[in-house]
């Protein structure tokens, strides 16, 4: 099964090369982006350009670009652009959501070309379509042979070798948020996850990882439990610790601090873990004072001085990951990647208020510098 499938990434990378030549792509667009780039910035979005005390790297972004012949990658791309020059955003990092089989999944290699074509705007991780499935596949470890081992480390290898600049986005515990959002859970310290983490440290490249935090156990909150999840949630924190202890090497970077859903991920428990695990990273995905999640960075009187202290005592820590996804223009109907979207420009804007409440310093680290050393970007 996994050769199959990766025969089937091998000939759809070719398809990819073969295929998208300038014209092609070009014809699925609304309009070329030479012509749209000499438009105003405040003409497009009808909105004046949003200031931010540094240009800051995003590296947390979806792209939802539909399926089939109508899939727009090179659309999704252009709506990425406007809204990074919108919010004074210098590079974004693009990753395949965390898929499992149920999903039509779709990984680096559909989106790759597409974003390359901007290479100082644009880097990507990849996996979550390809490497994701396959972890919960396997979600049982006695199922994990040296045989699995071995395959999954190889397409793991190939997806560095394809110009990834690391592995994302992968799932312990995702919680599920709407109808076709998927529950996932497997321990972070799973026997694949702890392969992931081997071949990370040998490449130097980041895990981006996403887990909902649970200390213990705990009933799923009653305005989840109409989804896929399960009455009971299990406990993620300790299997963090475990991966993290397991590979130091293996630079991890947890998704989503600042908007959690569950109640864990607080500013004292990344801190405890950072303290004790210098190769813990957090990304930081902002909303508005108002949103119904806890452990907000960003309340309502400003910069939450717990957060701050963190952010201060774990300076090179931080990054952020507003995970915002970026919808084609050509993409119709509905989906979960097209209702998050609506949650974008809140969160950009509360990101850039949270990088101009920080010392200048601090904002210059964690909007930016951190990200470019961690992911290895060209600075610019
Ligand atoms: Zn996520």
């Amino acid at each position: 099964m996994l050769l199959r499938r990766t025969l089937m990434l091998g000939v759809l990378w070719l398809a990819v090369a073969l295929c998208a030549t300038p014209t092609d792509v070009q014809s699925q667009r609304p309009m070329a982006p030479e012509k749209r780039s000499r438009i105003p910035e405040k003409e497009q979005s009808g909105q004046p350009p949003v200031q931010a005390p540094v240009p800051w790297v995003n590296v947390h972004v979806h792209l939802v670009a539909g399926r089939g012949p109508q899939q727009d990658y090179a659309g999704a791309v252009d709506a990425a652009l406007r809204e990074m020059d919108r919010f004074g955003i210098a590079m974004t990092i693009v990753l395949p959501p965390p898929q499992v089989d149920a999903q039509a999944t779709h990984d680096a290699a559909d989106f790759a070309s597409a974003v390359q074509r901007h290479p100082g705007r644009f880097a990507y991780l990849g996996g979550g379509g390809v490497l994701n499935p396959l972890i919960h596949r396997y979600a049982d470890p006695a199922r994990v042979t040296d045989a699995v081992k071995r395959e999954f480390a190889a397409a793991a290898e190939r997806i560095i070798d394809g110009g990834a600049a690391g592995f994302g986005e992968m799932a312990s515990l995702h919680i599920s948020h709407a109808s076709e959002h998927p529950y996932e859970f497997v321990p972070a310290d799973h026997p694949l996850f702890r392969v992931l983490a081997d071949v990370a440290a040998r490449r130097d490249v980041p895990i981006d990882l996403h887990m909902d935090a649970v200390e213990g156990q705990m009933p799923t909150p009653s305005h989840l439990a109409g989804y896929a999840n399960p009455p009971t949630l299990p406990d993620t924190m300790g299997a963090l610790a475990r991966l993290l202890a397991y590979n130091p090497k293996a630079k991890i970077v947890w998704a989503h601090g600042g908007s959690d859903p569950l109640g864990a991920m607080t500013a004292a428990a990344i801190g405890r873990l950072m303290d004790a695990h210098p190769n813990l990273f957090v990304s930081l995905r902002i909303p508005p004072a108002s949103a119904p999640v806890h452990n907000k960075a960003l309340t309502g009187a400003g910069l939450d001085p717990e957060w701050q202290e963190m952010f201060t005592r774990h300076a090179d820590r931080f990054v952020i990951g507003t995970d915002a996804f970026m919808v084609s223009p050509s993409v119709r109907g509905r989906g979960p990647g097209i209702s998050f979207a609506e949650k974008n420009v809140p969160a950009f804007h509360a990101t850039v208020r949270l990088l101009s409440l920080l010392p200048p310093e601090l904002a210059r680290k964690i909007g930016r510098e951190n990200a470019i050393q961690l992911y290895k970007l060209p600075a610019r």
